[in-house]
């Protein structure tokens, strides 16, 4: 992952605004007084859903927690995303510095390995490891599993396991670097570690890459990782490869869940194949790491979540096995730890039911659909048919073109003609690494601004240039700093100039996006459209909220006239997109 997704996961807005700003809960946002402008009514929003805020006061604009501390500091995005890294932990490595070299990552893992064996050692046998003992015997670990997973406690204290390190040879440096120990005011450091039941995390080859851990209480957050490291990038790494590994190559089959605890009660019910993408949604790293084992993966998904995984990445997997992927759905609000405990019989009942990922799309779109109708069809077909173009085995892709048109009732060739349409000219085909890249910023990142933006740099003949555009469209920074330095400057050399380095990678990975080259003209308008009336809408609803909001509170009249004024602007600019697209849809056919 990049480090600007890193910082983007790690922040929460709300808590980086409150520091500015007092906000007080009101329904699903949080309002206060703007801290950009002097008022004397709340008019300055965020927004914890979008992670973004808006002020409808004077200032009228908004952005995400980028753009906050730009305009509150005054200071560029650099120095923003360096600030807040700072704040999250996670560390912004400058582009000159050499790549660590090997002896230096040994005794990475050195450090890692002696700090879970003092983990471990206190877990067993301290008398303040005691409640991290009772923790782990509430939750029905027997100690083959604790020394299996080499679980261990973290002392409540600043400094024991620098103290520990440091007296084996370590010097602070190197325990900087393995993020195990963080640095503080006045140049001081301290352990990142305390009170905390602690999780090593090992590669597939048996060494520590780093840790989770997780609080003995109700306090939030209940886990913390280590940050990035020379050794340890969470989104390459899974739980619990290292005990799976044979499982998985024996089985012939990985379960992929999210959690520590998943992982542990799996195996010790003798679900030994089963490791954790901790946390986050699983990437293409990740899933490359398992295919030098097996070609058949299930992800085990929540219910709520599941559809939206499925259909944002489970192609992608598939294209990286060229084989199946499979979607194990879990009961509503329950863990693979919780159904495992319960009755191992229903977590084989649900592998044994695992769909494919692309069946079990097609269940969940159609499931919502009347497909008797004419509009219900076209639905069905505008959402399965992109995804059954990203398919590259044609024996897979053909499968499922005669399935959608058997499902909403045409012929094939219909069908096929359609995805001839959209299909990206396959001469044209990615160099092969960039998907890669892309795909480990999974949630975060923004598809449609990015395809927007990588138009715009790799055809600069585009007629338009950029003017149905405004930065505001975009809501990721990092995406708005780049259209605003691609208005002055067009070509990369100088585009990079323009813009801080932590910023250059995800340039890179725009410039050498893999693009369709057929129609660009027309996918270019499409995607301004597109930008435009998200916008329009994501303004609309936010001012739909206050409406609401201010009737209940009793706003002042002639605020009320103010947001409604700003509300009947913008739905007529919305009106415009809608006319602007059925124009077009006119002039295609
Ligand atoms: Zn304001």
């Amino acid at each position: 992952m990049g480090v600007i997704d890193e910082v983007k996961q790690r922040t929460d807005i709300v808590d980086i605004v409150s520091q500015y700003t007092r906000l007080t809960k009101a329904g699903r946002t949080f309002r206060g007084l703007c801290p950009f402008h002097s008022e004397k009514n709340p008019s300055f929003f965020v927004y914890p859903e979008q992670q973004s805020w808006h002020c409808f006061g004077a200032c009228n604009t908004g952005g995400d927690v980028f753009s906050f501390i730009m305009k509150k500091e005054g200071i560029d995005f650099g120095d923003a995303l360096r600030r807040l890294a700072e704040k999250a932990g996670v560390t912004i490595s400058s582009r000159s510095e050499p790549e660590a070299g090997k002896k230096e990552r040994e005794r990475l893992y050195q450090a890692n390995q002696a700090a879970a064996q003092y983990f471990h050692n206190l877990l067993l046998n301290s008398p303040a490891g005691g409640k991290a003992r009772n923790y782990l015997a509430s939750r029905g670990f027997s100690p083959k599993t604790t020394t299996d997973f080499q679980l261990g406690f973290s002392l409540n204290n600043w400094e024991a396991l620098k103290q520990y390190l440091v007296s084996n040879g370590y010097t602070e440096s190197e325990l900087l670097t393995t993020g195990l120990v963080v640095e503080a005011e006045g140049g001081k450091s301290h352990d990142r570690f305390r009170n905390k039941l602690m999780f090593p995390i090992l590669d597939i080859r048996g060494r520590v890459i780093g840790f989770g851990a997780r609080v003995l209480d109700d306090s939030l957050p209940k886990y913390v990782n280590s940050p990035q490291t020379p050794v340890f990038d969470k989104s390459s790494s899974l739980y619990g490869i290292n005990l799976a590994a044979a499982a998985i190559r024996q089985q012939n089959v990985a379960v992929i869940v999210e959690g520590y605890m998943d992982v542990i009660t799996a195996h010790q019910n003798g679900f030994n194949n089963v490791v954790a993408s901790m946390g986050t949604s699983v990437t293409e790293k990740q899933v490359s790491i398992l295919k030098r084992l097996t070609k058949n993966i299930a992800l085990a998904l929540d219910a709520d979540t599941a559809g939206e995984e499925a259909m944002l990445r489970g192609v992608g997997y598939e294209n990286i096995l060229d084989a199946e992927v499979k979607v194990i759905i879990l009961p509503r609000d329950k863990d693979p730890d919780d159904v495992i405990k319960q009755d191992t019989k229903t977590w084989q009942t649900l592998m044994e039911e695992a769909l494919p990922v692309i069946d079990y799309t097609f269940n969940m779109v159609s499931s919502k659909l009347d497909l008797s109708t004419a509009k219900d069809k076209s639905i069905a077909v505008d959402k399965l048919l992109p995804i059954i173009a990203e398919i590259k085995n044609d024996t897979r892709r053909d499968h499922y073109l005669r399935k959608l048109a058997e499902l909403i009732g045409v012929s094939y060739h219909n069908i096929e003609a359609a995805l001839s349409r959209i299909k990206p000219d396959r001469r044209a085909k990615e160099p092969r690494q960039k998907a890669m890249v892309s795909a480990t910023h999974p949630l975060l990142s923004s598809p449609l601004e990015e395809y927007c933006l990588a138009l715009l740099l790799q055809y600069p003949a585009l007629t338009d240039g950029g003017q149905g555009l405004s930065p505001e469209y975009f809501e990721g920074s990092e995406n708005r700093e780049i259209f605003i330095a691609w208005q002055k400057v067009k070509d990369p050399p100088s585009l990079k100039a323009e813009l801080d380095t932590a910023i250059w990678e995800h340039l890179d990975s725009l410039i050498t996006k893999s693009l369709p080259s057929n129609r660009i003209e027309q996918k270019y308008a499409d995607c301004v459209l597109r930008l435009r009336e998200r916008f329009l809408r994501s303004l609309e609803a936010k001012r739909g909220e206050i409406l609401a909001l201010e009737a209940e509170t009793g706003g002042t009249a002639a605020e009320l006239a103010k947001l409604e004024e700003q509300g009947i602007e913008s739905s007529i600019q919305l009106g415009e997109v809608f006319t602007q697209k059925s124009e077009g849809q006119y002039q295609r056919r």
